[in-house]
């Protein structure tokens, strides 16, 4: 008859922490590993994490207006299926966290009932039929874990190709497609940064913004494609201009805002009026019919970032200076020369 102690040195079954003893039907240790529930922790957590990571894109692609509105068809089409993907392998990793758990439950079930009979076996036959009740419950326990951590692992890999699809996605969600300049959205993720960094260095940020002039006018007279043709070259003309760690962004229809960090207002009023005049000397003509389009102008308006701005101040204060500068008659720079110190 096997004594208490032999009955004792089998309970830590029950400890969570211990690892897996395999025993053979003579009782001796044919194998050692992790305890089932240390790898189904494992598991869990890691699914936990990819679902983090899923939810969190599936959340950008559901909430974010920026990929709603994102105007360019093909790039919104891309992000619809980066979306539905995601949508898609949120829902199967959560199927594999239900069937993960419910395997790890009637695991722990089937242990508490081998755990509550330990203290009644008194022979060693009994004792030999739980061991080997034992054996077979890991075994199946190990084979569908083994079968989940499959799956686990091909999740994973799909949504690694998914992470590198959003991040692509992303980055094209910030550039304009027509003038491939950087978008409103670019502006929004990154102005604030920009003004902080400026707060926090005691350094200038100035801000051009800029609109065409009578642009409705051209696209009547001359067709969009002619309209849109002159966004580009100005897109160009600006990100020419430019350089360092300036940034020229399409802020909306034709209006554009040109980021000048480390700039002092005098410096940036030089690169409007650089600018204003490069336009200006640009002679335009239709490229299928040749006919002639004449000049195409634009209007600036410059402002530097003061201690309290935020943002949005900055920008409109620039936005001020560019309604001063159409009232003017356009074709021209205005900016706060007379306004800062
Ligand atoms: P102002 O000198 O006062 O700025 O007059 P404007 O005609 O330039 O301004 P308005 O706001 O009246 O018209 C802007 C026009 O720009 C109207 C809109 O159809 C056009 N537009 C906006 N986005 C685009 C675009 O991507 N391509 C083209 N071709 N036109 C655009
Ligand atoms: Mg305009
Ligand atoms: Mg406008």
């Amino acid at each position: 008859m096997r004594t208490g102690g032999e009955v004792a040195a089998l309970s830590p079954w029950s400890d969570v922490s211990w690892r897996i003893a395999e025993v053979d039907s003579r009782g001796r240790i044919i194998r050692l590993g992790s305890h089932p529930i240390a790898i189904a922790a494992l598991f869990g957590l890691v699914s936990v994490g990819l679902l983090g990571f899923a939810v969190g894109a599936w959340q950008y692609f559901t909430g974010n207006e920026m990929a709603r509105r994102a105007d360019n068809k093909a790039q919104s089409q891309r992000l619809d299926k980066v979306g539905r993907d995601l949508d898609d392998e949120v829902s199967s990793l959560v199927t594999l966290l239900q069937q993960h758990l419910e395997v790890s439950s009637s695991h722990s079930d089937a242990l508490a009932s081998v755990n509550r009979n330990l203290p009644t076996l008194t022979s060693p036959e009994q004792i030999r039929a739980v061991v080997q009740r034992l054996i077979n419950e890991n075994a199946r326990f190990r084979g569908e874990v083994d079968v989940l951590n499959g799956r686990l692992r091909q999740s994973q890999t799909q949504i690694e190709k998914l992470r590198a699809n959003l991040n692509e996605s992303q980055r094209l969600g910030m550039i304009d497609a027509v003038t491939s300049l950087k978008n409103r959205h670019w502006l929004q993720a990154n102005m604030e940064r920009e003004v902080r960094l400026a707060m926090e260095a005691n350094e200038p940020l100035s801000v051009i913004m800029a609109d065409v002039d009578h642009f409705k006018k051209i696209n009547d007279t001359f067709g969009h494609a002619v309209g849109d043709e002159i966004l580009r070259r100005f897109g160009e003309l600006l990100s020419k201009s430019i350089k360092g760690r300036d940034t020229a962004v399409r802020y909306g229809g034709e209006e554009f805002i040109v980021l000048l960090p480390q700039t002092k207002l005098l410096g940036a009023v030089n690169l409007g009026e650089q600018l204003r005049a490069g336009l200006e000397s640009k002679r335009w003509m239709h490229h299928r019919t040749g006919k002639p389009i004449g000049t195409v102008t634009a209007s600036f308006g410059v402002a530097q970032m003061r201690p309290d701005d935020s943002p949005e101040t900055l920008i409109d204060r620039a936005d001020g200076k560019l309604y001063e500068a159409k009232a003017a008659g356009r074709n021209c720079v205005k900016s706060e020369v007379d306004d800062v110190a």
